[in-house]
C-alpha cells in the first residue's frame, strides 16, 4: 500500500498553523486569546492579561548579512515583536532573546546586534530578562519573545470587525517592500546617497513599532479589531476579515503612500503593489465603527481611512474610477513562497 505523504507546501504557512492549533485544546478561561492573533492573552488577574508573542528571524529567509548591518538586525528583531504587542493594544514589558550563532560571527557583531536591540526596546520601556545561546551549523538564527500587559477588557483582537466599520492604517505602506527590493538590486546599490532611497531602506531595516498608537487605541476603546502589517496589507487584512467573519473593500486611491515611495524612480513595481503585497511595514491596521471617525482622528495617531468592512465575504479593491476588482491575499507565505496577489 502506498504511503501518502503531504508536503508542507501543500498546506502553506497558515494551513500548517491551523493544523498545529488543532493539537492545542483551547482553554478560554486561562488563555482568553490563544493561537491565531498577534499575541496570546493569558489571564493574570480578573482585570489584566499577560500578552505573549514570539517571532524568528533566520539568515537567508528574513535577512541577508550582505544587506543589513548587525545594529539594524538587532533593532528589527526587537521591533517586529514589539509590533505584535502593539497590535493587541498592549504595553511591552519584558523580552527574551535566543540566538543560534554560526562560527563566522564575531563578538563585535553580537555586540552590535545587542546595541540595536537595546536601543529599540528601551524606547518602549521594555527590558531584556533572559534567553538562550547556541551554536548554529549554518546561518544566524534569532528568536525573540516579548511579554506585555493589557487591561483584559481593552485588548484589541483581529476578530471584532463588523460590517460598516471603517478600515484605517497608521503611517504609510509599501516603503519596506521597496526598500528590500533596492537592497537586493545591485544596480541601485546600498550606498545610494538619494535621501528618498535611504529612507525606504531605513524603513525596511529599522521599522518603528507603533506601540504608542496601539496603546492610545486600546485606552480609547474606539477600535473594533486590529492587526499589524507584517505580511502585506492584502494578507493582513485577509487575516482580520477571516477572524472577524466579514469581508472588506479597499479604496485604492486612499492607501497612504510616502513621498519617498512615489518619487523614487526605477522600482520594478507600482507603489500600490508594494503597499498591498510588500509586507514588513509594521504599521497598525484597525477597524472602527463609522460614527467614531472624528474621535479616531482626535487621537492624533496619523491614521488614514482606506476602506470599509462588508458583510459580503472576500476582499475587493475599488479603483479611482469606481471599478471593483477582487483582491486576493498576496503577502509572504513561508512555504508557498508567495509574494504577490493576482490583483490588476
Ligand atoms: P504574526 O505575523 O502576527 O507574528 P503569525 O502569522 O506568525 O503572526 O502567527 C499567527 C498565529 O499563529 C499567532 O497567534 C502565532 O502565535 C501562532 N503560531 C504561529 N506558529 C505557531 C507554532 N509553530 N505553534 C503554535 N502557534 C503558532
Ligand atoms: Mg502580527
Amino acid at each position: 500500500m502506498a504511503i501518502i505523504t503531504m508536503k508542507i507546501s501543500d498546506l502553506g504557512e497558515f494551513g500548517l498553523i491551523d493544523r498545529i492549533g488543532k493539537t492545542a485544546p483551547r482553554n478560554a478561561r486561562r488563555a482568553p486569546i490563544g493561537i491565531g492573533d498577534d499575541a496570546a492573552a493569558l489571564l493574570l488577574s480578573p482585570s489584566s492579561v499577560l500578552l505573549a508573542t514570539t517571532d524568528m528571524l533566520i539568515e537567508g529567509v528574513h535577512f541577508d548579512l550582505k544587506t543589513t548591518d548587525l545594529y539594524s538586525l538587532g533593532w528589527k528583531a526587537a521591533a517586529v515583536n514589539l509590533s505584535d504587542i502593539a497590535a493587541m493594544g498592549g504595553v511591552p514589558r519584558f523580552c527574551l532573546t535566543a540566538l543560534g550563532i554560526p562560527t563566522s560571527l564575531t563578538v563585535e557583531q553580537v555586540d552590535e546586534f545587542y546595541r540595536g536591540f537595546s536601543v529599540c526596546i528601551r524606547k518602549q520601556g521594555t527590558v531584556l530578562v533572559g534567553g538562550d545561546t547556541c551554536s548554529s551549523p549554518k546561518g544566524l538564527i534569532i528568536s525573540v519573545t516579548v511579554l506585555g500587559e493589557a487591561d483584559r477588557k481593552r485588548v484589541i483582537t483581529r476578530a471584532g470587525a463588523r460590517p460598516g466599520d471603517l478600515i484605517y492604517v497608521t503611517g504609510t505602506l509599501g516603503d519596506s517592500g521597496a526598500g528590500l527590493e533596492i537592497l537586493r538590486s545591485a544596480e541601485c546599490g546600498v550606498r545610494s546617497k538619494n535621501p528618498a532611497v535611504r529612507k525606504l531602506i531605513e524603513r525596511h531595516l529599522r521599522p518603528i513599532p507603533r506601540v504608542a498608537e496601539g496603546k492610545k487605541l486600546a485606552l480609547s476603546g474606539l477600535a473594533s479589531a486590529m492587526i499589524d502589517v507584517s505580511d502585506g496589507l492584502s494578507s493582513d487584512l485577509g487575516h482580520l476579515c477571516e477572524q472577524s467573519g466579514e469581508g472588506a473593500e479597499l479604496f485604492a486611491d486612499r492607501i497612504p503612500l510616502s513621498k519617498e515611495l512615489t518619487s523614487v524612480k526605477g522600482l520594478k513595481q507600482q507603489p500600490l503593489e508594494y503597499a498591498l503585497f510588500g509586507g514588513e511595514d509594521y504599521e497598525l491596521l484597525f477597524t472602527s465603527p463609522v460614527e467614531l471617525e472624528r474621535e479616531i482622528m482626535s487621537l492624533r495617531i496619523r491614521a488614514t481611512v482606506i476602506g470599509a468592512i462588508t458583510r459580503r465575504k472576500g476582499m475587493r479593491m475599488v479603483t479611482e474610477k469606481g471599478e471593483i476588482h477582487p483582491l486576493a491575499p498576496g503577502g509572504y507565505d513561508h512555504f508557498l513562497r508567495l509574494r504577490r496577489g493576482p490583483v490588476r
